[in-house]
């Protein structure tokens, strides 16, 4: 069994580049994750998500315990042959969707109990339920079971909540016992709270983990106080490990995420917004509904090389979107993801050859000169 490991290979400023090692494949970092929540990206088959760059993809364990429910999963061979993705995939622990789509919520000390939004059936998530169905799953990067109070909270709220997150930390990684060619992340709580932030990282050191994630951030606090607290949250954590900020974010977040120090992210706006005809582009965002593009024969993007774009005009992309078709928002993610994961691929090359500030500053007078001028 091939060992886990990370490999950091050039660093520029907080910007760093390397690689996570794992059995299914190497993660090429800073890293993309495109979400495949029901175990399925929404409109692409696996082999294109691959084809865009992707070298993993985010599970859901909330979805996936209530439907078809990780025992399935498991009988059926395990996620990545359910699915057809053999390489890896990480999988949150089913905490924050537990809070954010679940009914008729109470959380004690031991964990969660929940009805399912699907069907209203009851059940319990806890670090050890959470364990054992990532575990049932297969997944390769498996998430702590924490809780995030929603922003704003009152800061002895915040304390209390990260506080039990932690000693929900130290029972997810008892229960996760030793198991070789699988990484468990912990993950870093506190709000936008300095000091609360550094006795979480210091928490999650003393425990151990092969990475640590950045959570409780892009939960509606904006880009700003976002970003103020990533000026001193990945410092407060190790430096020979991966760095993950869960649920970011726009082509900017992403950017400035990975400024201060990120390696890894999820996000389910590429996917989501193909499908509602919005596009992401060197010139920032492009709504394929707006009339302007019904008689316009030009790609979405001239220099993209995803099959949208060398093969489709604005006007045919403008029509399938108007018409409903289902090709509209298969066409629109795939460029979507395409176009994320160019946007990684620039940043690692930027970061190898020490010029992430020029990256930087290129990146942002592109999105300044806005999209085409209409035919
Ligand atoms: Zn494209």
């Amino acid at each position: 069994m091939v060992e886990t490991s990370f490999e950091l290979k050039a660093r520029d400023g907080r910007a760093r580049t390397g690689v996570i090692n794992t059995p299914r494949g190497e993660i090429r970092t800073p890293a993309f994750m495109p979400v495949g929540t029901a175990a399925t990206v929404k409109g692409m088959l696996p082999g294109s998500v691959r084809d865009t760059g992707a070298d993993i993809l985010l599970g859901n364990t909330y979805h996936l315990m209530l439907r078809p429910s990780a025992e399935r999963i498991a009988r059926l061979g395990g996620l990545h042959r359910f699915m057809n993705w053999d390489r890896p995939i990480l999988t949150d622990s089913g905490g924050f969707q537990v809070m954010s789509l679940a009914e008729l919520r109470k959380l004690t000390e031991e964990g969660v109990t929940f009805r399912s939004h699907i069907d209203g059936s009851k059940h319990m998530l806890s670090p050890e339920r959470s364990m054992e169905i990532q575990r049932l799953l297969g997944s390769d990067i498996v998430m702590c079971f924490d809780e995030c109070p929603a922003l704003p909270a009152d800061k002895a709220r915040i304390a209390d909540s990260m506080r039990l997150s932690m000693r929900w930390a130290q029972r997810s990684r008892d229960a996760f016992g030793d198991r070789p060619g699988h990484m468990l992340f912990g993950i870093q709580q506190g709000g936008l709270e300095e000091d609360l932030r550094a006795e979480s990282a210091e928490a999650l050191q003393s425990i151990g983990f092969d990475g640590y994630a950045v959570g409780g951030l892009a939960v509606g606090e904006g880009q700003e106080a976002m970003f103020g607290c990533l000026d001193f949250a990945p410092e407060q954590l190790p430096h020979d490990k991966p760095r993950y900020l869960m649920g970011v974010g726009k082509p900017d977040d992403i950017v400035g995420a990975v400024k201060r120090g990120i390696d890894m992210m999820d996000c389910v706006l590429p996917s989501r917004s193909g499908r509602t005809g919005q596009a992401w582009t060197r010139r920032g965002q492009v709504n394929i509904k707006n009339a302007r593009h019904a008689d316009d024969p030009r790609p979405l993007d001239e220099h993209c090389t995803c099959p949208a774009c060398r093969s489709y005009s604005r006007a045919y992309l403008h029509h399938v979107f108007r018409s409903g078709e289902m090709i509209s928002g298969m066409l629109l993610t795939w460029h979507n993801l395409h176009y994320y994961q160019e946007l990684m691929q620039g940043m690692r090359d930027a970061i190898a050859r020490q010029s992430f500030a020029q990256f930087e500053a290129d990146f942002h007078a592109q999105r300044q000169q806005g999209d085409i001028e209409p035919v």
